[in-house]
């Protein structure tokens, strides 16, 4: 095994246990399954036993997709990419479901990202950080536009949580698994984005002062700040916005 990548996020999972227990909460059987930096493939592993119809494998490390290449060269409905997640055209897919021990400094960015292609995506299940798994957890308190955004494209769970040392190297984070079952309307994004850019600017600031003049809003409501809200009061101000 080379010397791990920090810059690539690269923490490996050691334990078969928690890659078959991680594998287990997606839907694989006869379904298109992408899988985003599979590194030297060990919950690809697990994931290949549910006999998925096809796999495709993102890997931007050239060492790791060599290996790659190699260990998978006798299963055909294994595809392995070599490339940067975010330079793949994810429009060219569709009823996909998605799985990752993301790397974690892009976790965030790829799970926003993905919210995007809600159309396509069935349902993912990623490895994170605990703490950017409690940021999207839309049920506990302290409201963000995270949370905001898992609702409104989502039903999100939080699955159970993993020690550091399940990973080479370990991280110095406590990690979880989240699954996220993504909702299939059309999103307005447009909407979206100018709503969350007036309710979350100044999260500190009570509602009454950016929604003035609307009836549809309880006094209630409006005499709390952004960030006590719970989803529910959010949603209802999302919907008369
Ligand atoms: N799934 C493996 C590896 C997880 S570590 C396991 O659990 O053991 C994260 C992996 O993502 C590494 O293999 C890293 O090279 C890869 N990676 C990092 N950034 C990436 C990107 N932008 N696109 C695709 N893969 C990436």
């Amino acid at each position: 095994m080379k010397k791990a990548k920090k810059s690539l996020g690269q923490n490996f999972l050691i334990d078969k246990n928690i890659c078959e227990k991680i594998s287990k909460l997606l839907n694989i059987k006869d379904n298109i399954i992408l899988e985003i930096g599979p590194g030297y493939g060990n919950l690809t592993d697990a994931l290949i036993t549910k006999k998925p119809k096809k796999l495709y494998l993102i890997e931007k490390d050239n060492n790791l997709s060599i290996f790659l290449k190699l260990k998978y060269k006798d299963h055909k409905n294994i595809n392995i990419i070599n490339m940067d997640f975010f330079d793949l055209d994810l429009s060219k897919f569709k009823n996909i479901n998605i799985i990752s021990n993301l790397p974690y400094n892009i976790s965030t960015r790829v799970i926003l990202y993905l919210f995007d292609y809600n159309t396509i995506i069935n349902e993912m299940v990623f490895m994170i950080q605990k703490e950017v798994a409690i940021k999207f957890d839309y049920n506990l308190k302290d409201m963000n536009k995270y949370k905001f955004f898992t609702n409104i494209y989502s039903k999100y769970n939080k699955c159970f949580d993993v020690p550091p040392s399940v990973f080479r190297p370990k991280p110095k984070i406590k990690s979880s698994v989240v699954k996220f079952k993504l909702k299939k309307n059309i999103i307005n994004s447009n909407k979206l984005h100018l709503f969350c850019n007036k309710i979350f600017r100044n999260k500190r600031k009570k509602i009454i002062s950016k929604f003035k003049n609307n009836e549809l809003i309880s006094q209630n409501v409006l005499h709390k700040r952004t960030d006590e809200l719970n989803i529910m009061e959010l949603l209802r101000i999302y919907n008369s916005f």
